[in-house]
């Protein structure tokens, strides 16, 4: 008898997902698109519908009961969330996802420029020709907002390649940074490529000239142990809805002499002193940055997943997708025609993005769907990185933590069929 207990308890935890039972083409739902958004535990959904039927209200106004209670509530999944991600609930801004947080940073810096804020937001004033450095395989994003910011500063905007491996060109990092440099920023998890990025070194790299550090935790934050103040960036940005939580909330993490000094991007009701017809005064951060009506439930549904993730424990959580990840990529390796993007053997999370030579992403997308398994096709918002690989399109499998190696053998032998049922040939060529 093995004394070995299993690490990861799988099998229980697809009980708490009661979407994955179902199936798809008359064949069991093989769910590898968690990449995209994950799928939810009845744990979540309760949390969401306790809230809005025992305790629905506004929160930080009305002097009721209900208020009270919400804005308890509310605080109380700061706190959670906060904790869960290595932050303290003074440096959590909620805000409707990842996209909302990174646009958040961009364009409160661009106010800084525009010269609003208190004395200390001069600090990230842009002159042109400052430099913003992001990486090739940044989701849109994280790089979007950039471009609309060196336009609206002239800053330039740099980028550190990617190998053909997947991983960043750390020795050409070195020249793309320089002393004009102002921000870089970078993903921690390819949502491509699934590669866990050299957080510390790149931070190293910033700090040297002095540039603000912005990392894109979407693809971090649910699948391995995040620890912002260890980390050592600036700012942090995550989506709820990837981390088996509510659609419609994340947050941006921030260092607390860098969310005091920022400017607001946002502005209105709900994060301000005083206000005259001409001018306000605005509350101290995290309030500072959330302007308006804010996610209540979605906050309270995300603290849940937050809890969910603890009790799995989020060492046994990246163990077990790493795991599934290097399976994955075994599997697509021994397939003929299958190109990996991203082959290094780097530390990874359980995704695997690929080329089926002679076949395009979406025919492959759709062959998958029709023996029950969801893969996600097309540039997963990366273009640049697809077009650094020579391709438009890829098809990616992404896993979680209900995610089991019989799905993935399900998967690859599916994989294995595309060519044969495309009738493509060993050069590509349809027969
Ligand atoms: N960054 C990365 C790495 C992502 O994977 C995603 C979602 N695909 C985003 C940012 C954007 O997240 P959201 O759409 O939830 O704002």
């Amino acid at each position: 008898m093995s004394t070995t207990a299993p690490v990861f308890d799988v099998t229980a935890v697809r009980g708490d997902f009661p979407i994955l039972s179902q199936t798809v083409h008359g064949s069991p739902l093989v769910y590898l698109d968690s990449g995209a958004t994950s799928q939810k535990p009845t744990s979540v959904l309760d949390a969401e519908i306790d809230f809005l039927t025992r305790a629905n209200s506004a929160v930080h106004r009305g002097a009721h009961t209900l208020a009270g209670e919400a804005t308890e509530l509310f605080e109380d999944a700061r706190a959670t969330v906060s904790r869960f991600v290595g932050a303290q609930p003074e440096e959590f801004v909620w805000t409707s996802g990842a996209t909302a947080a990174l646009n958040l940073v961009a364009y409160a810096i661009g106010n800084a420029t525009a010269g609003r804020g208190a004395p200390s937001s001069a600090r990230f004033a842009l002159a042109p020709g400052d430099e913003l450095v992001v990486t090739e395989s940044e989701h849109h994003a994280n790089l979007i907002p950039w471009q609309e910011l060196a336009a609206r500063t002239g800053a330039v905007l740099k980028h550190i390649p990617v190998r053909d491996d997947g991983t960043l060109d750390l020795e050409a990092a070195v020249s793309v940074i320089t002393g004009r440099t102002r921000v870089v920023a970078f993903s921690h998890v390819s949502n491509v490529l699934g590669i866990v990025n050299p957080v510390s070194e790149l931070v190293a790299l910033a700090r040297e000239v002095g540039a603000l550090t912005v990392l894109d935790a979407c693809q971090s934050v649910p699948h391995l142990p995040f620890d912002f103040a260890a980390l050592g960036v600036d700012l942090a940005a995550f989506s709820g809805h990837k981390m088996l939580g509510p659609y419609g909330v994340g947050a941006l993490v921030g260092r607390s002499d860098v969310l005091d000094a920022l400017p607001p991007f946002l502005t209105g009701g709900s994060m301000v002193t005083t206000v005259t017809l001409d001018e306000a005064g605005f509350l101290p951060a995290p309030q500072k940055f959330e302007a308006g009506t804010q996610p209540v439930s979605q906050a309270i549904g995300l603290a849940a997943a937050a809890r969910y993730l603890d009790a799995l424990g989020m060492a046994g959580v990246h163990e077990h997708e790493r795991r599934l990840g290097v399976r994955m990529m075994e599997g697509l390796r021994r397939i003929d025609g299958v190109r990996l993007l991203g082959d290094a053997d780097a530390e990874r999370i359980g995704i695997a993005s690929f080329d089926v030579d002679g076949v395009h992403a979406h025919d492959v997308g759709q062959f998958l769907d029709d023996r029950g398994v969801a893969v996600r096709v097309g540039h997963h918002c990366a273009k640049p990185l697809h077009a650094r690989f020579g391709l438009t399109a890829s098809v990616r499998a992404s896993t979680s933590v209900f995610t089991t190696d019989d799905e993935v053998d399900v998967f690859l032998d599916a994989v294995e069929g595309v060519r044969p049922f495309f009738g493509v040939g060993a050069t590509g060529g349809r027969s």
